[in-house]
């Protein structure tokens, strides 16, 4: 699932063509796994995950849509800032308000233990976004969380070479805080597992909150 996004406003978490990737050197870390040459702490999260720099210079050039910024992205997931404005999501006695792709039946329970990289919204932007979107009502469902972890990234998975130096590979993937992977990755986006999660109708929330 893309980011939501209003065709009248430029998403929080979307990258603008003002924000290059940094081109940094990558290497082999003295604990395993992958470092750049010219790391500094900043680079690294609490977990020892090692983070996809990337300028940060939102509003300069065009925006790029389906590109999202590491940074901005981040620090939405971690605080629970709507993905759209970046405002605080919206929460009430069942939890933070998500949208997410309508895959029930996926498994018993679903969405519950959902593992997302789309932050969750606050009730404006939903708004907006069903207004512009109809669509999304019936591609996607509304959820309020109660309970969700920061358990994971979504990154580049990056791999040991016969070369002197660790090549990145064609993967990108989930990785859990904690496992071998997670030495082996550069994360881009942080992610979420969602509990305690009951699904709302987004006309009707949208409705009691006007
Ligand atoms: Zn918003």
């Amino acid at each position: 699932m893309k980011a939501i996004a209003r065709p009248d406003v430029v998403p929080f978490i979307a990258a603008w063509s003002g924000e290059q990737p940094h081109r940094r050197t990558v290497v082999y870390s003295g604990q395993g796994g992958i470092a750049y040459a010219d790391e500094t702490p900043e680079d690294r999260d609490q977990h020892g995950v090692l983070w996809n720099g990337r300028a940060l210079a939102q509003g300069a050039g065009r925006p790029t849509y389906g590109d999202v910024h590491p940074g901005r992205q981040r620090v939405a997931m971690q605080h629970l800032l709507c993905q759209v404005c970046g405002r605080a999501a919206d929460r009430d006695d069942r939890g933070v308000l998500w949208v997410v792709e309508d895959h029930r039946g996926e498994w018993d329970g679903w969405p519950e233990g959902l593992m997302t990289t789309h932050p969750p919204l606050c009730l404006p932007c939903a708004r907006k976004a069903v207004e512009q979107c109809p669509h999304l009502v019936d591609s996607s469902i509304a959820v309020r969380v109660a309970d969700s972890d920061a358990c994971a990234v979504y990154g580049r998975i990056w791999s040991s070479s016969a070369f002197g130096r660790p090549v990145r590979t064609a993967v990108k993937e989930v990785v859990a805080f904690g496992s071998p992977a997670a030495r082996w990755v550069l994360a881009g986006q942080l992610v979420r597992s969602l509990h305690g999660c009951t699904f709302v109708d987004l006309r009707r929330e949208l409705a009691r909150h006007r």
